[in-house]
This record gives C-alpha cells, structure tokens and sequence, in this order.
C-alpha cells in the first residue's frame, strides 16, 4: 500500500498541493480526476518518485520515503505510463520493452528477451516484437509503452493521460489493456480525462479541485450523486 499523509507541493510562491492525504490499497483502481492545473500529475509524480514533495509523509508498505536517500527505492516497483510515448525511435518495440532489463537491472539479454516477449504478449503485440516504432500505429506505440513499463514487473503502474495524444479511434484498444491490466489485479493510479474509464473500472475515484481532494468515493457515489458543488460543477462540464 501507498499513503500519503498531509502531502505539500509549491512551484515558487504557487502551493499546487496543500496537505493531500490519500492510502491506495493493493489491487486497487484509483482514478483521479479535476480540472487542469488542480495537481493530479503532481500527485502521481510524488507517488512515484520522480518528484520530492515539500512537506508530509509518504508511506510505501509501512517504509517511509519522505527520508530523500530512501525515496529512490520505490521506483524499481512501480511502472508509469505517460501521454507520450517516448519510444526510442531507432529500437524495435522490443527493444525499447528490454533496454531498462538490459542497462539498468544488467539481466542477461536472452533472460530480458523472454520477458519482454511475454510483456509484449500482455499488451495483445507478440508478433510486432521486431517491428519499430514508426511502423506502429500510435495505440499499439502506447501498448509498447505498457509492456515497458510492464517489464519491470512493478508492483504498482501510474498513468498519466495514457490516451490523451491518441487519435479517437485508437483510445480503445489501450484502455482495453487497462482495462485487463486491473481485472488481473494490478495496482493502478490513472489519471484520465475518460470519464467512461473512470466509471466502469475504477473501485474509487478521487476528484481534485485547486490542490486539494475535494471528495473521492465510488464511481456510484461520484458520478450519480456528487456532494460538493465543484464536484457537480466539473462534472456538469465534462460527462
Ligand atoms: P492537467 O490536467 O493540465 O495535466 P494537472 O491536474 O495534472 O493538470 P499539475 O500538472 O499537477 O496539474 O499542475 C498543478 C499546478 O502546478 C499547475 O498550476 C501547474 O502549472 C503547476 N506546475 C506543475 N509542474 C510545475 C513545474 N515543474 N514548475 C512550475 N509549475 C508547475
Ligand atoms: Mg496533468
């Protein structure tokens, strides 16, 4: 499990987090939700590692990671999907898939090769392994970009806008992996503006207004009786 506990985060004089608390269980799918700007990315940076928060504490199964030496350790467990691809350009898919096997874990290249095999394999793209990027449409580039992710075996995945650069008729062969991703059990944070997403896969959404959870609770309980009225206003916007 994952805890935040009063979570603060200023970009100079701007306070884009004011004490976020926020525990996400194993097995969990935690959506997170609001307007641009209100610091979801944030959010999930700091959940992640790549970001140091300010202030508060976070927690990764009962170790603290607030102690900046330590903060590093998380980020061999969790897996982070972004709006962009980032695929190395000049690599086949699974190239791309083994090349954090191969250069930052030092596993032998046959031992990465089967692993991103079978991470390609999960993502539904076994038999584009050779082909290279720009030979991939840009819902099967953001597939690769799972398996990578998936090839670490984290214990956690972040996502970040995973289809927001996609073309419409591309969204959902990728939320189609999510989606299987989270019937298997995985641990997932998924920020998304697919509120259909939101919906049906999540066990719990968290909408965030101006740096602060606003209300968080079922799909049923957020998106067919919201309580508080920014909540009702966003949604008013975007469903
Ligand atoms: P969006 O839906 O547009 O992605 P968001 O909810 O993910 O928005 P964040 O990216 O977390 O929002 O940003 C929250 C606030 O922090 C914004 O006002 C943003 O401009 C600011 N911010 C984020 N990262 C930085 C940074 N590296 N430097 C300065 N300001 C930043
Ligand atoms: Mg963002």
């Amino acid at each position: 499990a994952i805890s935040l506990s009063r979570i603060t985060k200023s970009f100079g004089s701007t306070q884009v987090l004011k004490e976020i608390s926020l525990d996400v269980m194993p097995g969990e799918v935690l959506v997170l939700i609001g307007a641009s700007g209100s610091g979801k990315s944030t959010v999930l940076r700091i959940m992640s590692g790549l970001e140091h928060a300010d202030g508060g504490e976070i927690w990764v199964n009962d170790v603290p990671l607030h102690d900046s030496k330590r903060s590093r350790e998380i980020c061999g467990h969790v897996g982070m999907v972004f709006q962009q691809f980032n695929l190395f350009p000049h690599k086949t898919a699974l190239g791309n898939v083994t090349l954090a096997l191969i250069k930052a874990q030092k596993m032998p290249e046959s031992e990465a090769n089967k692993r991103g095999m079978a991470a390609l394999e999960r993502v539904g793209l076994a038999e584009r392994a050779n082909h290279y990027p720009a030979q991939l449409s840009g819902g099967q580039q953001q597939r690769v970009a799972i398996a990578r992710a998936l090839a670490v075996e984290p214990k956690i995945m972040f996502f970040d806008e995973a289809t927001s650069a996609l073309d419409p008729e591309l969204v959902g062969e990728v939320m189609e992996v999510m989606r299987s991703l989270a019937r298997d059990g995985m641990t997932m944070v998924v920020v998304t503006h697919e509120m259909g997403f939101a919906r049906k896969t999540a066990d719990r959404v968290v909408f965030m207004d101006q740096g602060i959870i606003a209300e968080q609770g079922s799909p049923e309980q957020l998106f067919v009786n919201p309580q508080n009225p920014r909540t009702q206003q966003f949604l008013s916007r975007v469903l």
